[in-house]
């Protein structure tokens, strides 16, 4: 049948760290996804898989398998799993371990995301040994930088918008990202937009405060305003049907710098959660004019800095007849999944930008995912690999 242990792959791939810096200066072996790489392009040399790397930033790099379909001038599917996980500082167990207890593999990355690169591997794998005809053209996308800003697959994209690659010659006309998805389909999920608010005021001895301007006390109408908004104005709001209500929170407060100092600067940091249909410039808009017509704020002393993050919703539309056809065959391997939405982002909202079809899908919980114990169980693995098989093998068929 095939020579691929989904749950040995799963544990090769466990027990060599990649973890993202998420933006902080920090160095030594187990940062960067560099190692996973060099796995996987020796894993696809071993299987004579043709393969290249996309270069995305110094040692990181997507890394791109293509099994040619049959006939090999038909459609592509993509298949995309990020290689970064997330950091593993208050882990309880050894994040590299790849320890294997009760039916369960531990380790970090084991359901976010390498035991779905596992499955998605496996399923290629017996896909190409098979060589079942007809079949579409597969490329299995190992990209970088999930975790901390979605650059890998953006820089993934660019092959079928300006940089194309011989292996890869026309745009996938579907595409599954891997999260741990319990193998329900995901075919929505929510975005985010993050954003600084600054007061501004003016230093000054604490024992004489009216010669200053305290931009704290300036910022407190601002966090009760901002705390109103998601309360009764996002609360009220119709829910979407498969993702819920829009949210905000307000996740960081700094100001000051001596408590007999009046502060002349205080800073929040904001997260607005967007449903499908939402943008994240017309939210920050949004939210902006409602501050402005509070009459409390100073709106003229408070500055927004829109760099942080965006992230867009990903909206069901254009992704439900692929969700139907990969729903088949989830339930072929577990009768009872769904099409639903979840509340937290992917790659797959900047892949289906960019004019694909998109749904997430892969074996494990969102709940066992970045946790201090991070397991999956055994069970998904393989159901999970049938899963992904049967949707590769029966995707053309009628
Ligand atoms: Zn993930």
């Amino acid at each position: 049948m095939t020579d691929c242990s989904v749950v040995s792959l799963a544990q090769q791939l466990v027990a060599i760290p990649s973890v993202n810096p998420m933006g902080q200066e920090v160095s030594g072996p187990e940062y960067l996804e560099t190692r996973v790489s060099e796995f996987l392009e020796s894993l696809f040399a071993q299987w004579e898989l043709p393969h290249f790397r996309q270069p995305v930033a110094p040692g990181r790099d997507n890394v791109v398998a293509v099994l040619p379909g049959e006939p090999p001038d038909g459609p592509v599917v993509l298949l995309e799993v990020h290689q970064d996980t997330v950091p593993v500082v208050g882990m309880t167990i050894d994040p590299w371990g790849a320890e294997l207890r009760n039916g369960r593999l531990y380790g970090r990355g084991a359901s976010d995301v390498k035991g779905s690169m596992a499955a998605m591997l496996c399923a290629l794998r017996r896909l190409q040994q098979q060589a079942l005809a007809p079949r579409p053209t597969v490329a299995l996308a190992c990209t970088v930088n999930e975790e901390f800003g979605y650059t890998g697959a953006q820089q993934l994209c660019r092959l079928w918008q300006d940089e194309p690659h011989p292996l890869l010659p026309q745009r996938p006309e579907a595409c599954v990202v891997a999260e741990p998805t319990l193998l329900h389909v995901v075919v929505a999920h929510k975005g985010a937009v993050r954003w600084k608010c600054v007061t501004r005021g003016k230093a000054a001895h604490t024992c004489n405060p009216d010669l200053g301007r305290n931009a704290i006390f300036a910022m407190a109408p601002v966090l009760l305003a901002l705390e109103r908004y998601h309360r009764e104005v996002l609360s009220a709001r119709e829910p979407h049907p498969l993702c819920g209500k829009p949210t905000l929170s307000v996740g960081i407060i700094r100001g000051g710098i001596a408590v007999n100092t009046v502060p002349d600067r205080c800073e929040i940091q904001v997260d607005r959660r967007l449903v499908p249909g939402e943008t994240a410039e017309q939210a920050v808009a949004e939210l902006v004019e409602y501050l402005a017509q509070q009459p409390d704020i100073d709106s003229q002393g408070l500055e927004h800095d829109h760099s942080l993050f965006s992230g867009e919703p990903l909206v069901e539309g254009p992704n439900l007849p692929l969700a139907e056809k990969l729903l088949a065959s989830a339930r072929s391997v577990l009768p009872d999944r769904q099409i639903i939405g979840v509340p937290y982002g992917t790659d797959a909202a900047v892949i289906a930008a960019s004019g694909v079809p998109c749904v997430v899908f892969g074996p494990g919980s969102i709940d066992q995912a970045h946790t201090e114990d991070e397991w999956i169980a055994v069970e998904q693995l393989e159901q999970g690999t049938d899963a992904l098989f049967a949707f590769l093998r029966d995707y053309l068929a009628q």
